[in-house]
């Protein structure tokens, strides 16, 4: 008797495996959770599943966001926000919140992104409080807990509880797909005393941290002055003590013990070109992986100078994407900043987006053996997204220039959304 195949097939018009080009009408086969073979449909086996006009591309990763986070409407409609004053509006609502509600937000968040296609995600939460919707969603995490605080008192009780909750969520050795890690993230300089940062670096875990994301935290970090002063001590946070770790925002990733650590390095948007290389992994000493993670649509709420990821990238600095949250980006889904990243810039090439919005970004967070592009053994984490009825010289701008949606997502060779979740 045959024994019953867990051979899977599905075709479509398009595939995309990010490590080479496309194929058109293709096929991924799947086996156990693993992807077995992508290639011309008519060369593979028998299709069971053909998703006809659409695009088989990686499962998204998303490098940064805070899953903990509702919406806040835009202050100015379509027109640049001030920065300082939407993180006084973040905090005003974090403190008017009930307790319960980051971690109800989570859940909603985390399935919202699941059904944008996402695999994997690196959440940046409060008290650890995203840590159960993270491992109970479909897709890998990694879910650093918030460390705060410029003065001692404050630094000591949120380093205090993320390193208990830390103890609670231990990386075991032996298990080669943990689904969900902890990590730390040391919230940014303008926010958070060095020796946080330092602290944070002893857990030998992953880290993210904000950098480099206004003009104001440089002025804060070379003079101690302007409106993020202000804005502290109007809400009581700062420390006439209070020394940065360096002037430059290469000093917090790489002073000293900073560098045994892998960053995931959010926003960067006012890192200087001179600062660069620090960034790079050559200048890692021991492989430790250091990224970017661009988060386009907040970058553009915001009106900062254009983000220098091109250049970045020009480098050799490894530059992933992430959404931030729903504070500041309209939603959680990373195509949606692909094609964002493309009106602004039409220059920019297909494959190197999508390359930044999975590949690059399964680099970061130490995964891109395991997924990150469609390629014979790794995991079957992929999104399917329908393409629009026309013909392109280019598929890329069929996926792209378009707005049509993510209509599945395959986990570990599942549907978790889509036809058969
Ligand atoms: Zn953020």
């Amino acid at each position: 008797m045959k024994m019953p195949s867990t051979l899977f097939t599905l075709a479509a018009r398009h595939v995309f495996p990010v490590e080479g080009g496309p194929i058109a009408d293709a096929s991924v086969s799947v086996a156990d959770g693993r992807i077995v073979r992508v290639g011309v449909a008519a060369e593979g086996p028998a299709v069971d599943l053909d998703l006809g006009n659409a695009a088989i591309v990686p499962g998204f990763v998303n490098a940064h966001t805070h899953l903990d986070l509702g919406p806040i409407a835009p202050a100015n409609g379509d027109g640049p926000e001030d920065e300082v004053d939407w993180l006084r509006r973040v905090v005003e609502g974090r403190r008017a919140g009930r307790p319960g509600d980051g971690a109800e937000a989570s859940r909603r968040n985390v399935l919202a992104s699941v059904r944008a296609g996402t695999t994997l995600i690196a959440d940046t939460t409060f008290g650890g409080q995203s840590w159960d919707a993270v491992a109970e969603a479909p897709l890998r995490g990694v879910v650093f807990s918030e460390l705060i605080g410029l003065n001692r008192l404050r630094g000591l009780e949120t380093s205090g509880s993320a390193f208990e909750w830390l103890a609670k969520h231990p990386l075991d050795p032996d298990d080669p797909d943990p689904t969900t890690r902890a990590g730390l993230s040391p919230h940014a300089p303008y926010s958070t005393a060095g020796w946080l940062y330092h602290r944070a670096a002893t857990s030998k875990r992953p880290l993210s941290t904000h950098l480099a994301e206004m003009p104001e935290e440089t002025e804060l970090l070379e003079h101690k002055t302007g409106r993020l002063r202000t804005f502290l001590e109007d809400l009581g946070a700062w420390d006439d003590g209070w020394d940065p770790i360096g002037p430059r925002p290469a000093d917090y990733i790489r002073r000293g013990d900073l560098r045994q650590a892998d960053w995931i390095v959010a926003h960067g948007n006012y890192i200087d070109p001179s600062e660069f290389w620090q960034f790079r992994p050559e200048a890692a000493p021991d492989g430790q992986r250091v990224a970017v993670a661009y988060c386009p649509r907040t970058h553009a709420r915001f009106g900062h100078a254009p983000h220098p990821y091109r250049a970045m990238l020009d480098r050799g600095i490894v530059v992933c994407l992430g959404t931030d949250s729903l504070a500041s980006a309209p939603s959680l889904s990373i195509l949606d900043e692909i094609r964002a990243l493309r009106r602004l810039d039409p220059s920019a090439s297909g494959e190197l987006l999508l390359t930044m919005a999975t590949l690059f970004g399964a680099w970061a967070l130490r995964s891109d053996d395991l997924t990150g592009s469609l390629k014979p053994g790794k995991s079957a984490d992929l999104a399917v997204v329908a393409l629009p009825d026309r013909d392109e010289a280019d598929p890329y701008t069929l996926l792209l220039e378009s707005d049509l949606p993510v209509v599945a997502t395959m986990f570990r060779g599942e549907f978790v959304h889509g036809p058969r979740a």
